[in-house]
């Protein structure tokens, strides 16, 4: 730079030169009078009109003042209305009319309710309404608040929150204590079986010694812990076989480590495990005759009345009565596939009927000949009598292509983060 100003013709040197100093000096001289006015303005401890945007301040103005209510809470009896918990709160009918003619929101949350529902209601010094605050869930509260003209309504949403949460347990006694003891609700308990029921039959072949273990998700809700989401992944030991599933987020169904279907064609039991009586029956024995079970079928003992599920869709090949089977149900599942349910104390179907897997096809009985009420199952494939515990079932849909890939990916993280918090529980 300076070696290209050196090579400047001298009189464009001496131009640069004394408009640079010129500039300088004008930098360095006090500054002229209209400016140095505005710098004196403003005076410490002296009062000054602002120029302030009006119509700003207004618009701030209908924003909600801030106001010290006095709640409260108001809950509904059996037999209650809204309009009974109004006047206990001392509001008028004609209050509660104009609220529920504002908007349809208003309506449903003021007119839908049910025992037990709380209304937190703000008065404010005048005693007059303010707000009436509804909690939906944890997460959600329903606002009705007083505004200029009438009232507005709004869904207060805090943030939710998830993390991950793991249990496991051998089972000793039975399958829901064990899980029970595990810190599982009931709700996980019955997903946690209806994820692995297509492969165990909860109510006959559980057995000691039997493992599980579970990540599952839990909403947190500023930093508490307020609800259960959820199962992750899982894994079962049953009688030495361990069953794999992760839950696919897209289609919210579960799935095994290489990306087929959980869900099968047939369920493994058609009724309730947590009806059926016995849990553990090694030997097999008949629960009625008390002999080692030489017929081809499966017997559920169960309290008479359990209702009885279709296993497979199908159509009802069969809804009678005979002096042996008692009241008895057959359904054909496809060419290949036929179930068959006897001894029932009510048959629901008929000869002829669709059948949704499922689905109610009667009560458990002791209709026909035998020595005390059970079910009476039979799995047939080909005509064949087969054991519908250990037959390999048909699936239903499984995943495929570029949905399969991505899946089998999480999977295997899912999988190892299962394994990870279970050695965390097994350091001491
Ligand atoms: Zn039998």
């Amino acid at each position: 730079m300076l070696s290209l100003f050196a090579r400047l013709p001298w009189i464009h040197r001496a131009l640069i030169a004394f408009f640079s100093a010129f500039m300088v000096i004008a930098l360095l001289l006090p500054a002229p009078q209209e400016l140095r006015q505005h710098e004196s303005f403003y005076q410490v401890g002296k009062a000054y009109p602002l120029s302030i945007n009006i119509d700003a301040l207004i618009q701030q103005q209908s924003v909600p003042q801030l106001v010290f209510l006095r709640w409260e809470k108001h809950t509904i009896g059996s037999g209650d209305s809204m309009a009974l918990l109004f006047q206990r709160a001392g509001l008028s009918s004609r209050l509660l009319y104009q609220l529920t003619s504002t908007n349809k929101e208003i309506e449903r949350q003021l007119t839908r309710v049910r025992p037990g529902d709380a209304f937190q209601l703000g008065f404010d010094s005048d005693n007059q309404l303010v707000q009436i605050a509804r909690q939906i869930n944890p997460f959600e509260t329903f606002l009705i608040t007083k505004s200029e003209d009438g009232y507005v309504s709004s869904l207060d949403k805090k943030e939710v929150n998830y993390q991950y949460n793991y249990a496991e347990a051998m089972i000793t006694s039975n399958f829901w204590n064990a899980a029970a003891s595990a810190g599982l609700t009931p709700n996980q308990i019955m997903e946690l079986a209806g994820i692995f029921g297509w492969d165990i039959d909860f109510s006959l072949d559980i057995r000691s010694g039997d493992t599980f273990k579970i990540l599952y998700q839990e909403k947190v809700v500023e930093g508490e812990v307020v609800d259960r989401g959820k199962i992750i992944a899982a894994t079962f030991t049953n009688q030495g076989d361990t069953f794999k599933a992760i839950l696919d987020d897209k289609t919210g169904s579960y799935y095994d480590e290489n990306g087929r279907a959980m869900k099968k064609a047939f369920l493994r039991s058609p009724l309730d495990f947590r009806r059926v009586s016995s849990n553990f029956n090694p030997s097999r024995r008949h629960p009625v005759t008390g002999k080692v079970r030489a017929h081809r079928g499966t017997d559920y003992a169960a309290p008479v009345g359990t209702p009885i599920w279709a296993a497979g869709d199908g159509i009802v090949q069969k809804s009678s009565y005979n002096q042996f089977n008692g009241n008895y149900v057959f359904i054909k599942h496809s060419n290949t596939y036929i179930t068959k349910y006897l001894h029932l104390t009510k048959r629901t179907v008929k000869t002829g009927q669709r059948v949704k897997q499922g689905q109610t096809i009667g009560t458990l009985g002791g209709t026909g000949r035998v020595t005390g009420p059970h079910l009476h199952y039979e799995f047939l494939v080909n005509g064949v009598h087969r054991n519908p515990r250990t037959v390999k079932l048909p699936q239903s849909k499984s995943l495929a292509g570029k949905a399969k890939t991505t899946f089998i990916a999480n999977a295997k993280l899912r999988l190892d983060k299962l394994e990870r918090y279970g050695q965390l529980l097994a350091t001491p």
